[in-house]
């Protein structure tokens, strides 16, 4: 499988989603090496590092949105509030109108960390992807070993012509850079330094 296998790439089912099931990440608290991956049996995903074990505190956050009647008045009542860290079914709220206070249920939205310009970040934390570099004006990243396996596999099947790229979702969607030409060794290189990253 390694020998002649490993110079096809035929792409395979793979999807960006593919490989978020664990990222590996820079530890906000000790710089080294940690770890966001996902529960199989919460389905959550999950910070740890092994090198301070200390946990993160912030939680993914949601925006919360109410609009609902009044049960008192029937008034339009509309509420939102940015970077709630918990769900809950009900919130007590006081309607304008007539000043009572009711139970609403409210909606959520998943809010994305804010992305800085310079790093790349996995989307439960907003921690720090480990496996990332500059390249030229862009960022090389991934989410994590068997994601920079697949970008090594892409490259070095592009670089040896020998195979017809089959159809994957996720090489439809690679950044120019990536499937440029001229850019294949000096990326190979840059994939085996972070490899080595420790
Ligand atoms: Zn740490
Ligand atoms: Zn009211």
């Amino acid at each position: 499988m390694k020998d002649e296998g490993s110079e096809r790439f035929t792409g395979g089912p793979h999807t960006i989603y593919s490989f978020t099931n664990s990222f590996v990440v820079e530890c906000p608290h000790c710089g080294q090496r940690a770890e966001v991956s996902k529960r199989t049996s919460s389905g959550h995903h999950e910070f740890h590092c092994y090198a301070c074990h200390r946990a993160i505190a912030h939680r993914p956050l949601y925006k919360l949105s109410v609009h609902q009647y009044c049960p008192e008045c029937g008034y339009r009542v509309t509420s939102s509030q940015q970077k709630v860290k918990q769900k809950t079914s009900f919130v007590r709220l006081k309607c304008p109108a007539c000043l009572q206070t009711s139970k609403f249920t409210p909606t959520y939205e998943d809010l994305a960390p804010v992305k800085t310009q310079s790093a790349e970040t996995e989307p439960y934390f907003g921690t720090t992807l480990w496996l990332q570099t500059s390249f030229g004006a862009d960022i090389l990243w991934a989410y994590n070993y068997e994601h920079l396996q697949h970008l090594k596999e892409y490259i070095q099947a592009k670089l040896r012509q020998r195979q017809t790229l089959t159809y994957s979702p996720m090489v439809e969607r690679l950044p120019s850079f990536i499937k440029s030409a001229k850019n294949r060794t000096a990326l190979l290189a840059s994939i085996e330094k972070l490899t080595l990253k420790k």
